[in-house]
């Protein structure tokens, strides 16, 4: 009998943070390696969060809070919400996890029975589909193409959807290709799950604040009609800087609420009191910087489009939104390059040039692969002449 549970099998481990330990690796081998892997921001956490949180060490804020989140963070929450999307919600609807990670897994493991289907368009956020499958559910992949922007549409979505659906995921801006939907894009998916009352909605807004050239932001909730069967989740990992604080947060119906946090208290309890407390300013605190970092962003990915479109074989779509881009390496797997897969250009992209990327096929969409541009300008501009040299060497 094997000690690994049979749900345990079903799932693989993350591979974005399989090629970020590659990466480590060999820089630890003593290789000169550039990691285009990380999903996090190369800034650091502001003063004022910071400040916040030795403020709570300080003053003993050290002890157990409520499972799913203080009132103070679930307040700030509510006016986020508010102030932010313009929507209105009240303390129980609210849930904070450890993590936007931890609320997405509680989510899926509250509510999937044995069958059940979740829609997930692709290019997807590598942990949906294994949170799905170790909760019992089906993963039901959708591609979408480039020339759809890597977007659902609404055709596309009325097709996928069966009796068995009980989740549809939308995330906006996109892990893995930065693609942002507008509000009109938005509607025309609405308009297909009105008619379709049983389909819950869970509305990923992570990269809520990074995105760039006037982008306006739209979360489904806003559509009156489907706000009472929509889960939007958010938290401060990606608009503050605060990756490694580990506090993320979703607001929606009152059950699914209730239900997220009884497997929070059976399992981590709740998230640090500390990170907590520092969520709590970063939410009410000064917004500025925000935009600071954003226009940051925008410069290191207009450099990156650029580059990557000056490379014969390689095209890339330029996003308005999060810190990736997915190109297309279509162009370099044929006979000639002796590459026939994604992962065969990965691989020998990082053996021979030291650039760690991740493959399209590892987000459910092959022949492209994710560039995280949240670090330097100097690596970013050594990583895209790398590049260049590698696919200009293959070419010949
Ligand atoms: N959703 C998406 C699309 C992400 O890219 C990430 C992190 O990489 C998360 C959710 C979870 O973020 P966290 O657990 O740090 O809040």
């Amino acid at each position: 009998m094997s000690i690994i549970s049979n749900s345990l099998k079903r799932i693989k481990p993350s591979p974005t943070i399989a090629v970020t330990q590659k990466a480590r690796e060999l820089r630890a081998a003593g290789k000169d390696v550039i990691g285009l892997g990380a999903g996090e921001p190369d800034f650091d956490t502001p003063d004022n969060i910071k400040n916040a949180a030795i403020k709570a060490i300080r003053s003993g804020d050290t002890k157990y809070t409520a499972v799913d989140g203080t009132p103070a963070l679930k307040k700030a929450i509510i006016s986020k919400f508010k102030r932010e999307n313009k929507l209105k919600y009240t303390l129980d609807q609210i849930t904070v996890g450890t993590g936007g990670k931890q609320v997405l897994y509680n989510t899926f493991m509250a509510t999937l029975n044995k069958g059940d289907e979740v829609i997930i368009p692709a290019p997807f956020w590598v942990s949906y589909p294994d949170m799905v499958l170790l909760a019992g559910g089906k993963p039901k992949i959708i591609k979408c193409t480039e020339q759809e922007g890597f977007k659902l549409t609404a055709k596309k979505l009325k097709k996928a959807i069966t009796k068995k659906t009980k989740w549809l995921i939308l995330n906006s801006p996109s892990n893995p290709t930065g693609a942002g939907y507008t509000k009109r894009e938005i509607q025309n998916l609405a308009n297909v799950l009105i008619k379709k009352k049983k389909v819950l909605i869970l509305s990923d807004d992570i990269y809520e604040h990074v995105r760039y050239d006037n982008f306006n932001f739209f979360t489904i909730a806003q559509i009156p009609k489907l706000k009472d069967r929509t889960l939007t989740m958010n938290g401060v990992s990606k608009s503050y800087a605060m990756t490694g604080w580990r506090i993320g947060y979703a607001a929606g119906p009152k059950d699914i609420i209730k239900a997220v946090g009884k497997i929070q208290s059976q399992s981590t309890s709740n998230p640090s009191s500390i990170s907590q407390a520092a969520a709590v300013e970063a939410l009410n605190g000064k917004q500025g910087f925000i935009k600071t970092r954003a226009k940051a962003f925008r410069y290191r990915r207009n450099f990156v489009v650029k580059s990557l479109n000056n490379i014969e074989g390689i095209h890339c779509l330029t996003p308005n939104g999060a810190f990736y881009v997915f190109p297309s390496c279509k162009g370099l797997l044929n006979k000639k390059t002796k590459l026939k897969t994604d992962t065969n250009f990965v691989q020998r992209l990082l053996e021979k040039e030291n650039v760690a990327v991740v493959q399209g096929s590892a987000f459910g969409l092959d022949g492209y692969f994710r560039i995280s541009y949240a670090t330097s300008m100097k690596n970013l501009k050594k990583a895209m002449s790398r590049i260049k040299s590698f696919c200009e060497s293959i070419n010949k």
